[in-house]
């Protein structure tokens, strides 16, 4: 790690004794801890171990490829179906993109919104993301999502990861965003507990470990070629999963698909490169969707870091450069970028109180990365931005109007107008859209079988996650990606080791 603390270094190095003692197997170890880069934001400072490259087997039943969401919840999945799995993961830490989510996941009929009171459909949630996705969504796989969603819920909850706050995500008219209930970010809560889970039940993790190829027989998965440190290995398998997330951090293929996303900067994780769209392709693979690419509207340019749509949620606005607000903050993400790119600055400002300061876990984050500007005023706070004052004043005072009223007769905003702005300090973050998520992909069915352009399944390999395509059409809505990754991940583990038997 780059940045390590020393006392945590000391911390770790006393770990690392103790288990010699105790003759623990071998293993390399990850300190984590929330302060250290922005490349990964975790819920806290957390110990990590990984299977040592010694203990590499030469076959296994499933292989799964990458360490995201979608990766262990296939790989707890394959194991709790009784295969012998191993998750194989090319950077040095696991965790990918979903380490760096900062939402929730979205799903309907749960008993979290029945305790709260919110009435919630399948129905319902299929539509609302068919209609934010422009009707351009699977079908069979938005069906399989919604349908399953709140078991997924149940099935996290009952291996200790508890999403149990339910807010709203943009473009939905129900509380759908299940989330942990401290106000953590999503992402590094999930990867803690999955990666907890992982441990108790003995699945092998191999970082420092890219997988170059998917070998075949007769057109049937056999296993994969990997380099592990440098030295190349091959390894046989039964099966294989796909959960090596999406292409966002690979800027040729970014602009192979859509160029005028040349100058953009990207929220990925450095292993978002697309490895697995390119070792599926050579297996004769179809993909679709691969030029809808998600940009976020609210990215702090700088340091390429997300600013989470849960803050516009909870009650932020957005302003201009003429501290102005432009449109419905809680439209679309697809819209709120586009309305960002319309204005000649090309950039905007989140402002929020210290009221919603104080509700929001995220924020830690983004102050200890430098990235918020507070001031004790309204018109200080313009001051220091650059914005006109009296221009920011109205425009604050106009939004606390509507709260009351519960009516945005400027720009028809709904939701996230439970609190007004009138507790010093006050905050601003300057943002501009950046590139987030890769929604085309690998084309699969609903049991994850990655298939070829004539609709036929490829024998014994799967693919779940930002790798795949189809699910969100031509636009992401908020919290889908992660019940994605659960959803899809489980579905990919149970069938893959099912196919190995
Ligand atoms: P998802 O959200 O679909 O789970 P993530 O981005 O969270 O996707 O995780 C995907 C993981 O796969 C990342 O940790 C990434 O580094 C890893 N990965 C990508 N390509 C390879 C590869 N060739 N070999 C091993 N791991 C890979």
């Amino acid at each position: 790690m780059k940045k390590k603390k020393i006392w945590f270094s000391l911390l770790a190095g006393l770990f690392a004794l103790f288990l010699v003692a105790c003759g623990s197997s071998k293993t390399s170890k990850e300190t984590k801890d929330v302060t250290s880069t922005t490349e990964e934001v975790v819920s806290g400072a957390s110990e990590r171990e990984y299977t040592d490259p010694s203990e590499m087997k030469d076959s296994y039943d499933v292989i799964v490829i990458g360490s995201g969401g979608a990766g262990m919840s296939a790989a707890l999945s394959a194991k709790e179906a009784g295969a012998d799995v191993v998750i194989l993961e090319k950077m040095p830490v696991i965790g990918g993109n979903t380490s760096k989510s900062s939402g929730g996941m979205n799903a309907s009929e749960t008993k979290f919104q029945k305790e709260q009171g919110i009435d919630d459909t399948n129905d319902l949630f299929y539509e609302e993301t068919l209609k934010g996705g422009k009707g351009t969504n699977d079908p069979e796989l938005l069906r399989y999502l919604v349908d399953n969603s709140s078991e997924a819920i149940d099935w996290l909850d009952s291996i200790g990861i508890t999403l149990s706050d339910v807010s709203f995500s943009g473009g939905f008219s129900k509380a759908r965003i299940h989330r942990p209930a401290d106000g953590s970010a999503v992402g590094g809560y999930l990867v803690d507990g999955l990666y907890k889970n992982l441990m108790e039940k003995k699945v092998p993790i191999f970082v420092n470990s890219n997988v170059t190829k998917i070998t075949e027989k007769d057109g049937a998965v056999t296993g994969v070629k990997v380099k592990v440190d440098g030295k190349e290995k091959t390894i046989k398998a039964k099966s294989v999963v796909i959960a090596a997330g999406g292409f966002g951090a690979n800027m040729d293929m970014i602009t192979e698909y859509k160029p005028e996303l040349k100058n953009y900067v990207t929220t990925n994780q450095k292993g978002a490169t697309g490895d697995g769209i390119d070792m599926a392709k050579e297996l004769g693979a179809a993909t679709v969707d691969m030029d809808k690419i998600q940009i976020h509207p609210t990215v702090y340019q700088e340091k390429s870091f997300l600013v989470s749509e849960a803050i516009r949620g909870e009650g932020a606005i957005l302003v201009n450069a003429e501290g102005k607000r432009f449109y419905n903050e809680m439209e679309t993400r697809d819209n709120v970028s586009a309305a960002i790119n319309a204005l000649p600055e090309r950039y905007a400002y989140v402002i929020f109180d210290q009221e919603l300061r104080s509700h929001s876990k995220s924020i830690d984050t983004y102050e200890e990365m430098g990235m918020t500007v507070k001031a004790d005023t309204i018109e200080a706070l313009a001051k220091e931005i650059g914005v006109p004052e009296a221009n920011l004043k109205a425009t604050v005072d106009s939004w606390n109007k509507y709260v009351e009223a519960k009516n945005d007769t400027e720009f028809g905003r709904a939701t996230g107008m439970d609190r007004n702005m009138t507790k010093a300090p006050f905050y601003a973050i300057k943002i501009a859209p950046g590139i987030h998520h890769t929604m085309g992909g690998l084309k699969i069915n609903t049991k994850t079988e990655v298939l070829k352009e004539d609709g036929t399944a490829i024998p014994g390999l799967y693919a779940a996650g930002e790798v795949t395509g189809g699910v969100h059409g031509s636009n992401r809505i908020g919290g889908n990606a992660v019940a994605d990754i659960i959803i899809f991940g489980r579905q990919a583990g149970t069938q893959s080791a099912l196919y190995s038997k």
